[in-house]
């Protein structure tokens, strides 16, 4: 992956991508520790007090967005992501709730995620319509949609180089002993905030008509060589979406201005034994924990519909 520098945040990845006046940050990993492990790793590979040309982010996910607005700030450079992802990054609306009852072990874990998208501030731009990526010459961000409405992958024609955020993961996410390992292997997207399933069959179908040569995704390590496209084509073909699930038959809705609709939720027998056991509380406690930390500077209030009008 000539030109592409892989900075692991804990459990997600972000990417130095250079282009040849300069690098591009691909998504930013979670709050706080992203914007150090990044730094870190600029540092190494370009030199002190050297910027990129800007910020592109896959999706608005805490663990994708986290450090966005505080590195661009410091750099003083624009955050593009594609427009239907602009609400949440606005804080103008919240994501489609996660979605517990997909199975798994991520699917437990997600009660704890934060539901707002991470707050970009006032250097977010929307992408152009035709994906190019100011500032990373032969690159292009295509809409992947089904993660999230407006989740966008990066893909370098040249020579098959594939960012592809969370439209699929390269490794096995439900497996505790995984996380460390990380066998390198195709997998769906993060399940429990997948939120439109079969829009997510198709991007990944459409991925897989690139043919590429290396897939870097936002989890696990990268896979590269001539049996990448050939593995991707097969994980396509056999790809089904989870057999049960809020969003298996019924996708959540949006639009420019944010989420529109979601379909109810389904029996979730988990959540109400943890409830039942007082552990709900805890969790309910910690997740107001994150979401008020993830507010700090943003201290804007949703009203009841989960939406707030535009700011200046
Ligand atoms: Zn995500
Ligand atoms: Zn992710």
């Amino acid at each position: 992956m000539t030109g592409v520098v892989r900075v692991p945040v804990l459990f997600v990845n972000a990417y130095l991508v250079e282009a040849n006046d300069g690098f591009v940050l691909v998504d930013s990993g979670l709050r706080g520790i992203g914007a150090t492990l990044i730094r870190v790793a600029v540092q190494a590979r370009f030199g002190s007090d050297v910027r990129p040309r800007g910020i592109v982010l896959t999706h608005g996910h805490f663990d994708h967005a986290g450090s966005a607005r505080a590195l661009a700030k410091e750099w003083d450079v624009p955050i593009y992501a594609h427009r239907l992802e602009l609400p949440y990054l606005r804080r103008q609306s919240e994501y489609p709730p996660e979605d517990p009852t997909v199975g798994g072990t991520l699917a437990n874990l997600s009660r704890l995620f934060p539901r707002a998208g991470s707050y970009a501030g006032p250097r977010l731009r929307p992408l152009a319509t035709d994906g190019e990526i100011p500032g990373l010459r032969g690159w292009r961000a295509l809409p992947t949609p089904g993660h999230t409405r407006g989740h966008v992958s990066l893909f370098r024609e040249s020579d098959g180089v594939l960012l592809a955020g969370d439209a699929l993961a390269t490794m096995d996410q439900e497996s505790p002993l995984e996380l460390l390992v990380q066998h390198r292997q195709l997998r769906q997207p993060p399940a429990p905030l997948t939120t439109d399933w079969q829009a997510a069959q198709r991007s990944i179908e459409h991925l897989a008509t690139l043919r590429p040569q290396a897939i870097a995704a936002g989890h696990g390590l990268p896979m590269v060589g001539p049996d990448v496209a050939e593995a991707l084509s097969t994980f396509a073909r056999n790809f089904a979406p989870p057999a049960h699930g809020r969003y298996v038959n019924q996708p959540a809705r949006a639009d420019e201005a944010g989420l529109i609709y979601v379909p109810p939720p389904v029996p979730d027998p988990i959540g109400l034994a943890l409830r039942a056991a007082g552990v709900g509380a805890v969790a309910a406690a910690l997740l107001m924990a994150l979401r008020r930390r993830s507010d700090h500077d943003d201290p804007r209030a949703f009203d009841a519909t989960g939406r707030r009008p535009r700011s200046s």
